[in-house]
């Protein structure tokens, strides 16, 4: 069984909170092991507590568009959310919830190793720039240890309204660039490391 596969059982037998009793099903999180690009919402809805799957719903439909704008599908990142089991009537997650959920982002972090982290909405923005203002630093990357956080708007308030939803769409389009300037730094560390080798014989 991979690391994964253990972190989804744990999610699906958890009761660390108060959510776990509404729940038809927890929705850990989905997406290839080793994929780069880590998108993170807020909190599972209707839809997705109905299925255990990740923006399946309205939202999700839009998050796929936007990914297709960069000629990505969902298969391609790994999609979860900052708690895994739906808030009543989607109510926005309380601060106890969202503490008692964190050791599973905190894993999925872990284990994934992402190069990239895009957070859909506050909720998740804040867990990595506690004091950032979402409506100041939407679509601006920025380094957080080793990994590059791209914050944008949630897709379910961007979708009915037409501001942010220009702006998430521009600030999607960000994401092809941030990933070749990391390729492009990767290649010239890897130069400059085999120059360095050259200068040894
Ligand atoms: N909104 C979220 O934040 N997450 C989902 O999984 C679906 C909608
Ligand atoms: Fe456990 Fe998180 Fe679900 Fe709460 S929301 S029961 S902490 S998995």
């Amino acid at each position: 069984m991979s690391e994964f596969t253990n972190l989804y059982a744990q999610v699906a037998a958890c009761q660390k909170c108060a959510l776990a009793q509404g729940r038809a099903n927890a929705v850990p999180g989905e997406g290839p092991e080793d994929a780069r690009i880590l998108f993170i919402g807020e909190a599972p809805g209707f839809h997705e507590n109905r299925l255990g799957r990740p923006f399946v719903g309205a939202a999700g439909q839009f998050l796929e568009e936007l990914l297709a704008s960069i000629h990505m599908r969902r298969e391609d990142v790994y999609i979860c959310n900052v708690v895994k089991c739906r808030p009543p009537n989607n109510r926005e997650p309380l601060p106890n919830e969202i503490e008692a959920c964190r050791p599973y982002l905190d894993r999925q972090i872990e284990l994934l190793k992402p190069r990239l982290i895009v957070t859909l909405g506050r909720y998740s923005m804040v867990r990595f720039l506690p004091k950032a203002s979402i409506s100041k630093v939407h679509g601006v990357p920025s380094k957080v240890g080793e990994v590059t956080i791209l914050p944008l708007f949630h897709p379910a308030a961007a979708l009915h309204q037409p501001k942010y939803r220009a702006d998430i769409e521009q600030d999607m389009l960000k994401i092809p660039q941030i990933l070749a300037q990391m390729d492009g730094i990767a290649e010239a560390q890897q130069q400059e490391q085999q120059v360095k080798q050259l200068n040894l014989f």
